[in-house]
């Protein structure tokens, strides 16, 4: 016997595809947005829908942005001879916040990780290399210090080490699965500041 209603069925099956959410959570969401007030619920649905539909990549750095190209990228005051390459837009956010980087960032959209079969192809690594055919001086590496942040950051370097461009690696990156919030800025800044060339 079917124990809920097909359209609570529905619901646990979409939201159990969210990444981290397992059955039991997405029963627990479910039960929890049934009995929010509706308008409530008319909110989170607006902004997932508007979200999903006017967020798009920079055409540059390839952040989330609303417009062409992000605010960083289009500033006149940033210098777009320094790239810092992260793994997310959160982690660009992070670097944003200790507001010292006055450099431009290339957002990778995850790491290369054998293990969960995402390759190269898989991360926005060609379209870092169109960008350094451009007058770039240094590369900063900072994605993240697991395996899988380390492995990228190797793959990149050999990438761009016949370039002539200077590559460094930040100290020690944001751990895997560090909460971006608990990292704080001076954590961020000596990271920077220490990097090494590579
Ligand atoms: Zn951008």
């Amino acid at each position: 016997m079917d124990l809920y209603s097909e359209q609570v069925n529905r619901l646990v099956e979409e939201l159990g595809r969210l990444p981290g959410i397992g059955h039991k959570s997405a029963q627990r969401l479910a039960y929890h947005i049934i009995n929010m007030p509706l308008d409530h619920v008319k909110a989170l649905s607006d902004s997932i829908m508007n979200a999903r539909q006017n967020v798009k990549y920079c055409k540059e750095c390839f952040t989330l942005t609303d417009k062409d190209v992000c605010p960083i990228c289009a500033s006149a005051n940033r210098d777009k001879k320094t790239i810092m390459v992260v793994e997310t837009p959160r982690d660009l956010s992070a670097y944003e916040r200790t507001g010292k980087y006055n450099g431009v960032y290339h957002v990778l959209h995850g790491a290369i990780s054998p293990k969960l079969g995402v390759g190269q192809e898989d991360i926005k690594l060609k379209e870092l290399i169109v960008r350094l055919r451009e007058d770039v001086e240094e590369l900063i590496i900072a994605t993240n210090s697991g395996v899988e942040g380390e492995i990228t950051a190797m793959y990149i370097s050999k990438l761009v080490k016949p370039t002539g461009i200077t590559v460094s690696r930040i100290a020690s990156g944001i751990p895997v699965g560090g909460d971006l919030e608990c990292i704080d800025e001076v954590t961020l800044l000596r990271a920077l500041e220490g990097r090494v060339h590579i």
